[in-house]
């Protein structure tokens, strides 16, 4: 018998959708009931899928029957209200409605022509974030979908704005920036014995004297420093970097900063920790992510440059193909980062902002803010263990104290928390010691699942301690 062609029926799908629909708001009402990480050995779930594909199609009900059976008890459940690692990747319902929308509508939004009402609402959004985060006016957005891609693209610019002669480039990061600088760096042509990353102060900040040495020495033996990345709230801890003295230093030297405030940067759209970005009104560009802790589905991030015309010159790029008679009145994205094709990811922005307003999303960043210091309390007053850096910023480092090898006792407690499949922690080191670290963020995280992971900590604590 001849297989069917693949056709479209409306009908079934709208059946199938409402089915998946069901689906996920029981997901969301019961993800506390997953346990959080997946407990099952490297290749389990590989081994459970055919390893060719299948000749014939399948019906709906095995697909999904298997992504109950197979695929989901080997997620990690990043919307858990356990999970307390990394720093979050958000989700939320009117940004699961928006991808729904982004999904079936399936457009590709490279050029204003092949979707004016997907780059004018990009347009829109990245004003209104602007305006969120109260940055100067001067500044224009485009989304990314990483801060990883958009600081690749900020090397980029500020190689291009130099000479090119790119052996004797630096570029300049604290040893807690994030793993995408050095990588982003290597990716953009620097020399890898060229990119410094600079030691930090007793806050895990990047120290500003160690900058201007390295700079300065760096000048003296003939090289070109090209690039300064900048972190507001570094992976290990949510350290700021001196924004203004670096910001001060980088004009001085006439050299490209670029801000790195991932995770940190929605905290700005509360008028209380504004000052966190103090100084990026000099720098050239600024990445953040609302894809971390604006509610806001994985991938968004909003890249924000002072001189578009810059990131033109590194990225423009047309064919035949693109081009259209009125290039140069539209804007064309295809031109402002790496990729051609584009997702419509400032749907996902519009459905969120309007959902929650700013002031919604403003009240939940509070209580993220008030829960990570009510955790730093409960540890400070705990003398078995010990605060490893200020928590402002809803992300906690902390250990448990102890005679003789502490990394590896907090090693274990954390293998141990995560074993029990209630809570997600991640560790991390930090000037030196190892950490254990709860990071907030999540739309679902109570007051009561705090006090729960801090109770589970007290008690494996408690277990594994040395008395
Ligand atoms: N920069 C900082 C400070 C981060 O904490 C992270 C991720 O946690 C990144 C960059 C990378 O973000 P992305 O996954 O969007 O590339």
């Amino acid at each position: 018998m001849a297989t069917e062609l693949p056709r479209l029926d409306p009908e079934v799908f709208r059946a199938q959708a409402h089915e998946l629909v069901d689906w996920m708001a029981d997901y969301l009402a019961h993800v506390g009931e997953y346990p959080v990480q997946p407990q099952g050995q490297p290749g389990e779930i590989r081994a459970r899928i055919p390893a060719a594909p299948p000749e014939a199609p399948e019906a709906f009900e095995r697909i999904l029957g298997d992504f109950k059976e197979q695929i989901v008890p080997g997620l990690m459940h990043w919307g858990h209200p356990g999970f307390f690692g990394y720093f979050p990747a958000n989700t939320s319902p009117p940004s699961i409605l928006a991808e729904m929308l982004t999904a079936t509508i399936g457009a590709q939004c490279m050029s204003w022509n092949t979707s004016p009402a997907a780059t004018e609402l990009e347009q829109v959004m990245l004003e209104w974030l602007r305006q969120m985060l109260g940055l100067p006016a001067g500044f224009t957005g485009v989304l990314q979908d990483t801060a990883s891609t958009a600081t690749l693209v900020a090397l980029i610019t500020a190689r291009d704005a130099k000479v090119r002669q790119l052996d004797r480039l630096t570029v300049y990061t604290s040893a807690e920036a994030n793993s995408s600088v050095p990588k982003g760096a290597r990716l953009a042509g620097y020399s890898p014995e060229r990119i410094r990353l600079i030691e930090t102060d007793e806050r895990a900040a990047l120290s500003v004297p160690a900058l201007e040495r390295a700079i300065a020495a760096d000048q003296a033996a003939g090289l070109i420093p090209a690039c300064v990345v900048a972190t507001l709230g570094t992976t290990g801890s949510t350290a700021i970097d001196p924004l203004p003295a670096v910001a001060t230093l980088c004009r001085r030297e006439a050299i490209w900063l670029h801000v790195d405030a991932a995770f940190a940067g929605s905290a700005a759209i509360l008028p209380e920790l504004r000052w966190i970005l103090d100084g990026a009104e000099h720098a050239d560009s600024l990445v953040f992510n609302p894809h971390k802790w604006l509610l806001v589905n994985f991938d968004c991030s909003a890249y924000f440059v002072r001189d578009p015309a810059a990131l033109l010159r590194s990225f423009a790029a047309s064919a035949e193909i693109l081009k259209a008679s009125y290039d140069e009145k539209v804007v064309n994205y295809r031109d402002w980062g790496i990729q051609l094709g584009r997702r419509f990811r400032a749907l996902k922005l519009w459905f969120v902002i309007r959902s929650y307003g700013v002031q919604g999303l403003q009240a939940m960043l509070r209580e993220h803010i008030r829960l990570g210091k009510r955790f730093a309390e409960w540890v400070a007053s705990d003398p078995r263990f010990e605060l490893m850096a200020e928590a402002p910023l809803a992300t906690v480092c902390f250990r448990q104290r102890g005679a003789g090898n502490v990394d590896a006792l907090n090693q274990q407690l954390l293998a141990r928390l995560n074993a029990t499949g209630r809570v997600f922690l991640t560790g991390t080191r930090l000037r030196g010691h190892y950490v254990l670290r709860l990071a907030l963020g999540h739309l679902t995280t109570t007051e009561q699942d705090v006090a729960f992971a801090w109770e589970l900590i007290q008690r494996l604590a408690q277990e594994a301690g040395p008395g």
